[in-house]
Formats: C-alpha cells, structure tokens, sequence
C-alpha cells in the first residue's frame, strides 16, 4: 500500500487534491500542488540509492523527504547546525549519492564534492506510483541524538514508518481533519517522522512555524489548528508565558490534542498548562530506532468525537503501549520484573512491526541491542502502575542511581526540585561514595542568580516529598543546563563538570 494515500488521490480530481497539505509562513502547498512538485523532484532520484537532505525548517525539505519516499530512495536528514565533527561522521558513515536542499542555500564545505540538486516547489509534473516499493525498503536512516554517544544510523524501513504513524492515529485519533502547529526541527523523527509524514499520511495538514514562539502557537491554534507537537522545553516555555498572554491560554484551551515528547515533560510543568487551560498535555514515549512505543490514549470520557484527546493523559507517565507494540519490563538477568506495582524498576524491552532493521554498517551495535529472544533493549528504565500506565525513571546508564542499596531514578527528584521556587532548571546524577556507592548531585538553574537556594534547602524540600534517602548530597548552580537541539540534557557532559 502506499505511503501516502492522499497524494495518491490528489491525481484524480477530487476535492482532496485542493486541500491544504504544508505550509511555512507566506507559502503553501495544496496535496495537488505537492503531489506535483514532489513528482518531479522525484524524477531526479531514479538512479539514487540514498539520497542526504539538508534539513532546514523550510518547504524544500517535506518536499524532498516526500519526493525520495514516492521514488523509493533512502533518505538521510542532516541536521543543518550539527558541528563540523558529527555531520563528516553521517557523511562518512551513510556515503549518500547527493544531497537534496533548498534554493540559495549556503552548504558546509563537507558537502563540496556531493552532487547538489535544490528543489524547486513550483515544478509540476506526473507523480510516480509508490505502491512497488516493498515494505522492507529503507526509508529513512536517522541519526540517533547523540545524548550517549556518536550518533548511530537507525535504518527505519517503510513498514516501520506507516505501523507507528497509524497505531498514533488509533491512539489520538488522527485524522485528516487535522491541522498541526509544527515547530520542530525537520531532522529527528519527531518533527520529520510525526509531524510532516504523519499528517501527509492522514491527509492533514501541517501549518510550520520556523522556529517555535509562543506567539506563533497562540496564532495558529486561534486560527483553527488543531493540534501542537512539542518537546518539553517549548512546554516550559508555555507554562513560563501562560500568566502573560491570555491568548496562549485561549489557544491551547480550544485545541484538540497536546502532545509532548522526546524527553520527560516535567509534571511541574504539566500541572500548570493544566491549571491554566483544563488542558492535559499527552505525553508519548519513543525512540529514532524504535519509532512511537506507548502514548496516552484518547479516552472518551463523556466528549464527542474528535473534539479533546486528552482524557487518558496523566502527569508523569507516558501512557500504555501504542496498539501493535510489545512492551516488558524486565530485571538485570533479564527475568520480568515481579509485579506492575508503580515501584518495581526494570529495563523496557519492545517488539513490533514498527521497529528499525538496524543500525547502518555497525552489525556489532545492532546484535548488541537485542536481547537472545528477539526483543529491543531500549536502555530505558521504568516502572508501571497497576492498571498498566509506564512511568518513566530514566536511562539505564545515566538516570538511575545506586545509592544505598536503593535504584533511585533522576527524574522523579528532578521533578520534585522544578516545583522549588528557588529552581528554574534541574538535572540529577549519581557520582561514585565510598559509603553510598553512589551520591545523588543536583544541577540547579536557579531562578534568581543572586539568591539560588542552598543544599540543606533543596535536601530537606526532596527528603520531605520523597523519601530521606532521595536526598541530594551534592549541588552545583549553574547558568544554564548543556543540551542538545532537541533540548534534552546532555548528562555526560555534566557529570564531567
Ligand atoms: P543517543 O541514542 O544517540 O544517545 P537519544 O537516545 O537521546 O540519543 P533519541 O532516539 O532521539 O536519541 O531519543 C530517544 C530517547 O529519548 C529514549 O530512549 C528516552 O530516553 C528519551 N525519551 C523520549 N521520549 C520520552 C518521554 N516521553 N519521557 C522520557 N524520556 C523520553
Ligand atoms: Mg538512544
């Protein structure tokens, strides 16, 4: 079956070929209009085999990726503002045939010697059929973050792509009525994967900002979008600006679905959207290999159809396993853990058809994250609650904390210190004792630079709401926490002071 079934249908005249499909700022393209110019794009890449986009927030890349998934070409999105270092390693490892960018754009001179084609979104011509491909064909191959380590190429075959986009649509209940606020970057799968595949595929639309403003989510949303995908940190933006600006608060009221993802949304920060809006953000949980694994679901409570998703989303948990998606929770030996009672700590292990084939040229990494019986090791621990809700804990190897006998997750302290008023921003990590094992240290933005909150105070507000032994043993302020483009936190480069 096709990828994207509304530009199929885009070719014949009907009224969905005038439907809006993408737009940035003045410009826009209806599917017809897409199906036009992705198809001579599209003509180019016959004799490709994998083709590099330059990802920049534009037009020219959605219309790219879209034309390379219509001829069946592999694409590898480069993220424009990765250093020197990290794009000759994509360059180097993924060897793709030419890279694909918009008009005018200035290229890096490590792209010199690839063949350049810009893409120009105003060519119309015959749109290939797509149905040939085979499920298995690489579709995307997109680098990994690079919060643990050099980025690894996860190869993400087409099936992988079209399992996880319409388990989210079972889930949320997407539809093509759907119209996305979009104001993330086009280089990681949240932003490429979810929010321009996603709505293609749905026969959306997705309205990007450029750059993410509350301003331009408040418009957006006011002017009949219907829903906003973002990453904790545009969240904290958002909750920062909600006294402020009663039209953000009017926007994300009206809106049907709020969805955060690509790193924990801190429950301080859930429970103030809530109070200002009524509004529970949906937070859902995945990975570049393993594509979308659980997300709160959309639960009727008493609303009609189509009108809110949010009734399943509660503050701290990433919801149950999206529909297709085989999720256990399992101990050091690799035995289950005992029981889903909100406490007991394992490794999440995942199964499904919407899983990547591997890493590109590192077989060692790829065997290296399967367990003997099949299952993806995803390095993520956590907990569930009885009726089956996955709370997240951390990441096995910088997240979880042994510290007198106990596994303590980071970021069930990190959220306890986001709620002092002292704290702007929170990170937590474990450094080696010669009692404890390890010792909890606290990473503290203050607030307020010139009164930040001491350690006894911090200690006493975590062991007052958590337990005595969550308590931080160390504190460092900083001016601000080191993170990556997706705004997560660069833990090793922390701990290494
Ligand atoms: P690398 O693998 O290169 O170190 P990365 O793991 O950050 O980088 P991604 O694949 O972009 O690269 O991120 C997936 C990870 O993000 C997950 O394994 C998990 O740790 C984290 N994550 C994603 N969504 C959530 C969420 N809702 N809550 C908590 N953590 C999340
Ligand atoms: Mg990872």
């Amino acid at each position: 079956p096709p990828l994207f079934p509304a530009l199929t249908a885009a070719l014949t005249a009907t009224p969905a070929a005038d439907r809006p499909a993408l737009r940035f700022g003045e410009r826009s393209l209806t599917y017809a209009e897409l199906a036009g110019t992705a198809a001579v794009v599209a003509e180019g890449l016959t004799r490709a085999r994998r083709v590099a986009v330059w990802a920049t927030p534009t037009m020219e890349t959605s219309v790219a990726v879209t034309a390379a998934l219509l001829a069946g070409v592999a694409v590898v999105p480069l993220n424009p503002r990765s250093g020197e270092k990290e794009l000759g390693h994509i360059l180097t490892d993924s060897a793709p045939d030419l890279v694909l960018t918009a008009p005018g754009t200035p290229l890096p001179a490590l792209l010199a010697a690839l063949p350049r084609v810009d893409v120009d979104t105003t060519a119309r011509g015959a749109l290939p059929d797509d149905r040939a491909h085979s499920p298995q064909d690489p579709a995307l191959i997109v680098y990994t973050s690079g919060t643990t380590g050099p980025p690894k190429g996860a190869v993400l075959p087409r099936r992988a792509i079209a399992a996880t986009l319409d388990a989210l649509a079972d889930a949320w209940r997407w539809t093509g009525d759907d119209v996305l606020v979009h104001g993330l970057p086009l280089f990681h799968v949240h932003g490429l994967v979810l929010g321009t595949l996603g709505p293609l595929r749905r026969g959306g639309s997705v309205r990007h900002l450029g750059a993410f403003t509350t301003e331009g989510v408040a418009r957006e949303l006011n002017a009949g979008a219907t829903m906003l995908f973002g990453v904790p940190t545009m969240y904290h933006r958002i909750a920062e600006a909600l006294p402020a600006e009663p039209e953000l608060a009017k926007a994300l009221a009206g809106a049907r679905l709020l969805v955060s993802g690509s790193a924990a949304l801190p429950v301080h920060d859930h429970e103030r959207i809530a109070a200002a809006t009524g509004r529970r953000v949906v937070e859902r949980y995945g990975m570049t290999e393993t594509l979308m694994l659980c997300s709160s679901r959309w639960t009727p409570p008493d609303s009609p159809p189509a009108v809110r998703a949010d009734g399943g989303a509660r503050p701290g948990t990433v919801g149950v396993p999206l529909p297709g998606v085989e999720l256990r929770l399992v101990e050091e030996d690799g035995s289950p853990v005992a029981a889903y009672d909100g406490e007991t700590v394992g490794e999440i292990q995942v199964r499904g058809t919407n899983l990547f084939t591997g890493y590109l040229n590192r077989p060692d990494a790829t065997a290296a994250a399967y367990t003997a019986d099949g299952w993806f090791r995803t390095g993520d621990m956590a907990v569930r609650d009885p009726d089956g809700h996955v709370r997240i804990v951390g990441r096995k190897a910088t997240d979880l904390i042994k510290s007198g006998g106990y596994k303590i997750g980071a970021g069930e302290i990190e959220n306890v210190l986001l709620e002092h008023p002292g704290v702007r921003e929170a990170a937590v990590t474990g450094e080696p004792d010669a009692d404890l094992g390890e010792r909890i240290v606290a990473w503290v933005v203050p607030a307020d630079p010139h009164a930040p909150p001491g350690l006894d105070e911090l200690a006493d507000h975590v062991a007052g709401r958590l337990a005595p032994h969550k308590r931080p043993r160390v504190l460092h302020h900083l001016d601000a926490l080191p993170r990556n483009d997706m705004g997560k936190i660069m833990k090793r480069a922390l701990s290494r002071g």
